[in-house]
C-alpha cells in the first residue's frame, strides 16, 4: 500500500505542492458517457488560460468509454475552448508521494457561448427555463456508491464496522480530501455490497450540484488510487452483485434558496409545484431513462427487488419507486430538509444530463399541471399487472436499445436536447450496444467495471 497521507500540506514540508513547478492543473470536462476527460497546463500558466482555456477537437465527444469512437458529424478541424469555471477550482495537496491533485471544471465554449453539445450548457439552459417559467431553481445532491478493489481486500461482511476499519486509511484520507474540496461532505459509510461504500454530500443549487458530483467522484477516485485501491462506480460490478446507484436528492428552491418543496397541508406534505414536478418525472421516466441509465450495463442494475427501481412510480420512503419522497423525521426541520429522491440514475451518466433531464421532465409536469402520481406503499412489482395499469405505473425499459427507442419516439423528450446533441448522443450509445452485442454479461460487466 502506498504511504499514508499526512495532514500537513506538502508545501510546508518542501514536497510537491504550492511552488512546485511540476504541478499540473487539469482542465476537466465530463462528456456524454460520464467520463471526466482532461488536458493539463503547468500551474504557473494556469492564469493565462482563465479567459480562453484550451482548444479541444469536438470529435472527441463521440468517444465511447472504451477505445472506440462513434460515427459523428465533426471533422478534424472543429474545436471548442475548454474554459475553466474558476469557482470549481479544486486543489488537494495531502499526499506525500504525489503532487497536488489540482483541477478546474470547464465550459465547452464556441463563439462566446456553450457549444450545442456541452452537457454543462444543456443543464444551464434547462435551469434557466425552469427559473424563468416558475421562479424556482433546483437544489440537488448525488449519492455516490462505489466498489473498492485492490490491496487484496478480502470478503467483508456488508454494512459492518469491519468493512469501515479495513480501509480506515482510505476513509480518513477521503474525509480530509472531501472537506478540502468543500463539497458538503455528510456521511462516509459501508454499503450492502461486498467492498461497496457510499459517500453522501449536502445539496448545492443549480449547475453547482452537478459540478459537486464530478468533483466528489474524482476526489474519491484519486484518494483510492493514492493508496493502491481502485474505486469503481460501475452500475453492476458483476451480473449478480449489488449495483452502484447515483441517486439524486432534490428540492425546488426559490430565488432566496428557500425550500419550496414542502407544504404541510398537501398530500404527503408536498407543495403543489413539487407535486407537478414529480408527476412530470414519473410521466416521462421511461422515455428519459436513456439519459440517466445510459449504458448496456445499466439495465442489469435496474429492475424490481434491488432498490434500484424497476417502475416509473412514486412513493413516500419507497426505495423501489422512481421518486421517493423523503420527509424529515424531525418535524421542526420538515420545511427545510424535505426532498425527493430520483433513484434510477447511475454513474455512467453525465451528472449534467441527469439533472437537465430531471429539470426538463419536472418542468413539463408543471406546464401540464399534472396531478401527483399514485402513492405506492409497496414494491410496485408486488402489484398485479392490471393493478399497476390502473395506478398508472409503467415499467422502465429493460435494455439500453429499448430506452433509446422510447426516447426517440417521444417528441417531448427528444426536444430536450439540441438536434446535433441528440443524434450524436444516440450514435455513441448505439455504438456501445453494438460493442457488447456478442459479449457475455460477465465480460461486459468487467469492461464497465474497469472503465468506471
Ligand atoms: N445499491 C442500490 C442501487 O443500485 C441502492 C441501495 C440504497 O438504497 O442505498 O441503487
Ligand atoms: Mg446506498
Amino acid at each position: 500500500m502506498a504511504r499514508r497521507a499526512r495532514a500537513a500540506t506538502a508545501a510546508k514540508k518542501g514536497r510537491p505542492g504550492a511552488g512546485d513547478p511540476g504541478e499540473i492543473v487539469l482542465l476537466v470536462w465530463t462528456d456524454y458517457v460520464g467520463i471526466t476527460r482532461c488536458r493539463g497546463v503547468p500551474v504557473a500558466q494556469f492564469k493565462d488560460r482563465h479567459a480562453t482555456g484550451l482548444g479541444w477537437a469536438v470529435a472527441g465527444q463521440a468517444l465511447t468509454p472504451f477505445e472506440d469512437i462513434a460515427d459523428n458529424p465533426w471533422g478534424p478541424m472543429t474545436e471548442v475552448r475548454q474554459t475553466p469555471v474558476l469557482a470549481t477550482e479544486t486543489r488537494i495537496a495531502i499526499w506525500d508521494d504525489a503532487p497536488a491533485f489540482h483541477f478546474a471544471l470547464c465550459d465547452s465554449m464556441l463563439a462566446g457561448r456553450n457549444w450545442d453539445c456541452c452537457v454543462r450548457g444543456l443543464l444551464k439552459d434547462a435551469l434557466a427555463d425552469l427559473e424563468s417559467e416558475t421562479g424556482l431553481s433546483l437544489a440537488a445532491a448525488f449519492e455516490h456508491e462505489f466498489l473498492l478493489s485492490g490491496n487484496n481486500l478480502p470478503w467483508i461482511v456488508p454494512f459492518s464496522v469491519e468493512q469501515m476499519r479495513m480501509v480506515a486509511p482510505f476513509t480518513s484520507d477521503l474525509t480530509r480530501a472531501l472537506l478540502i474540496a468543500d463539497v458538503g461532505l455528510e456521511t462516509v459509510e459501508p454499503e450492502y455490497g461486498v467492498r461497496q461504500y457510499e459517500i453522501s454530500c449536502g445539496p448545492a443549487i443549480g449547475v453547482a450540484a452537478a459540478d459537486r458530483c464530478v468533483i466528489t467522484r474524482e476526489v474519491i477516485r484519486e484518494t483510492a488510487r493514492r493508496l493502491g485501491f481502485r474505486a469503481s462506480f460501475t452500475p453492476k460490478p458483476t451480473p449478480t452483485s449489488v449495483g452502484n446507484g447515483a441517486h439524486v436528492h432534490f428540492s425546488l428552491v426559490d430565488a432566496k434558496g428557500v425550500n419550496r418543496t414542502f407544504d404541510a397541508g398537501q398530500p404527503a406534505q408536498i407543495s403543489i409545484a413539487a407535486q407537478r414536478f414529480a408527476a412530470g418525472v414519473v410521466r416521462y421516466m421511461p422515455e428519459f431513462c436513456a439519459l440517466v441509465a445510459p449504458s448496456p450495463v445499466s439495465y442489469l442494475r435496474l429492475g424490481p427487488h434491488h432498490w434500484s427501481c424497476g417502475y416509473a412510480a412514486f412513493g413516500v420512503q419507497n426505495r423501489e419507486a422512481t421518486i421517493r419522497a423523503c420527509p424529515s423525521p424531525d418535524p421542526a426541520k420538515s420545511a427545510k430538509a424535505f426532498n425527493l429522491e430520483l433513484r434510477p440514475p447511475d454513474a455512467t451518466a453525465s451528472p449534467y444530463m441527469v439533472l437537465a433531464a430531471l429539470v426538463r421532465a419536472g418542468l413539463e409536469g408543471i406546464r401540464q399541471k399534472l396531478p401527483l402520481p399514485a402513492m405506492l406503499d409497496r414494491d410496485p412489482a408486488d402489484y398485479s399487472q392490471s393493478e399497476r395499469a390502473a395506478l398508472g405505473v409503467r415499467p422502465l425499459p429493460s435494455s439500453l436499445g429499448e430506452a433509446l427507442d422510447l426516447m426517440l419516439a417521444s417528441k417531448t423528450v427528444s426536444s430536450w436536447l439540441p438536434d446535433v446533441m441528440r443524434d450524436s448522443y444516440v450514435a455513441v450509445k448505439r455504438k456501445e450496444i453494438e460493442m457488447f452485442a456478442e459479449a457475455t454479461p460477465e465480460a461486459m460487466c468487467q469492461r464497465y467495471h474497469d472503465a468506471y
